[in-house]
């Protein structure tokens, strides 16, 4: 249940990456929510008649994408200008204070399809399978297990195989989750007060356990808690002997996945275990037509091969220097991007010999200077923002520039897990994708580095 402004306030976020910035001042902000009809329907006031027509006649399409990227699939909207608003209320009241709705939203990130995933060498047995799952759930490959480094495609396919059971087989009850939701779910449950507590173990069973497809992304961070584990293992079960669809990621084999207990290990290895590789030049250089494709980015050929001959494998990676580049170029107001946009985006990460003699060291020192904290604070364990941003900051930066084991790593951030390490990397490449603040803090670091 999620309350109806603060759906309209995603949606609102949503229109404003994809539409003028005046257009969204002058029509979309000044929108009110005036109703949601039987969780189907929308009815929104304009400020004025001119901005109704405004807005129905050019904008209603990306208006009504938005909408349905929040509330979930169609949902019909009708704009209403204030005479017409007035009369509506008249008519039916006020309605939208307090009302709560139940968002029937699909779950699934709606770009990460099947038709969006570039198959390539060094993943067409990985999307076969998948696919062959996501049409035949519970009767062929079960479980399938999927392997492969950071930023290869395994969560795409998750959500692929779920959007396509939402279209498919929109009554079956397909449920994705990181291994991590599924353990605070369950330490949740049984953290309940005594007298409620077998009520909240019985319904965290009955959402894990009644399902027809369970998707459990990034196995690997399975504890090593034995009940937490003992827990999945009976979830495994029931689903398996019911011949329920389970599909487990990780980034590595389950014999490599030193927490697991031998008989969740030969359960993950009764079904398919597929690996996911690195791609190749040409499938990089697809996955970045296509994204451009995806996203609108104007990027030229020379600069697309550019990008997909300097990033080696990761493609997180590789969509994270896409929409810099994009962006660099739109700062300077040029419609397509070249190759000279690529190298400033690269900012001195491809001459590599300037970064020679640089240590880890520097890095935090130079990111410590930049932020103002010490260096015992940025090592050590404290929680809060002003220290976690700048931490997080450091430990992409030695693993971009210094490409230092992640384990290396860890040690000198006082013993933390290599795992921590590459989470900590990803977080921060994710943000540098769309936050622009993420964008200036690590080019000018970077500078500082440079100079210093
Ligand atoms: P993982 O879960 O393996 O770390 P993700 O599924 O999050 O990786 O993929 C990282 C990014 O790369 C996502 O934006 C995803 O859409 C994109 N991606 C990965 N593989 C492909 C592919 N074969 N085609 C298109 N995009 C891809
Ligand atoms: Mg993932």
């Amino acid at each position: 249940m999620q309350d109806l402004s603060s759906l309209w306030d995603a949606v609102l976020s949503k229109l404003e990456l994809t539409v003028s910035n005046v257009s969204f001042v002058m029509w979309f902000r000044p929108l009110k929510v005036v109703d949601f009809v039987d969780n189907k329907k929308l009815i929104l006031a304009a400020n004025s008649a001119s901005a109704k027509n405004q807005i129905s006649r050019n904008y209603f399409d990306k208006l009504s994408k938005s909408v349905d990227d929040i509330f979930g699939e169609n949902i019909e909207i009708e704009v209403l200008d204030p005479t017409e608003e007035i009369e509506y209320i008249k008519l039916h009241g006020e309605k939208t204070k307090e009302k709560e709705i139940e968002v029937t939203k699909n779950p699934f990130n709606a770009k990460y399809t099947f038709e969006n995933f570039v198959v390539g060498k060094s993943n067409q047995f990985v999307y076969a399978a998948s696919r062959a799952v996501a049409e035949h759930p519970g009767e062929k490959f079960n479980p399938l297990f999927i392997y492969g480094g950071v930023g290869l495609g395994k969560t795409h396919l998750l959500h692929a195989i779920g959007n396509f059971l939402k279209e498919s087989n929109p009554n079956l009850n397909v449920l994705y989750c990181t291994c991590e939701q599924f353990a605070n779910d369950y330490i949740e449950s049984l953290g309940s007060a005594p007298s409620e507590k077998s009520k909240a173990v019985l319904q965290f069973r009955t959402k894990y356990r009644n399902l027809d497809v369970l998707m459990v992304d990034d196995i690997q961070f399975i504890s090593k808690k034995t009940s937490t584990q003992e827990e999945f293992f009976y979830t495994f079960n029931e689903l398996y002997q019911n011949n329920k669809q389970i599909i487990i990621t990780s980034d590595r084999p389950p014999k490599d996945i030193e927490t697991l207990t031998d008989r969740l290990r030969s359960r993950f290895t009764s079904g398919l275990i597929q690996d996911i590789q690195s791609p190749d030049l040409e499938t990089k250089i697809a996955i970045l037509r296509k994204k451009c494709q995806i996203e609108k980015y104007h990027i030229d050929d020379d600069a697309i091969d550019y990008i997909a001959e300097h990033i080696n494998t990761n493609i997180r990676e590789l969509e994270g220097m896409l929409s810099k580049v994009y962006f660099l170029a739109s700062l300077s107001n040029k419609h397509t991007a070249t190759k000279e946009d690529v190298i400033e985006a690269f900012n001195g990460q491809i001459e590599e010999e300037k970064n020679e003699g640089l240590t880890a060291d520097d890095i935090i020192r130079e990111v410590c200077k930049y932020f103002d904290i010490t260096r015992a604070d940025i090592v050590g364990k404290k929680k809060s923002k002003e220290v976690v941003e700048p931490r997080m900051i450091a430990i992409y930066l030695i693993t971009e520039i210094l490409e230092m084991p992640l384990i290396s790593i860890g040690k000198i951030f006082g013993g933390r897990d290599h795992s921590t390490i590459g989470h900590s990397r990803d977080k921060v490449a994710d943000e540098l994708k769309t936050s622009h603040k993420m964008q200036t803090f690590i080019s000018e670091i970077k500078k500082m580095l440079k100079s210093g």
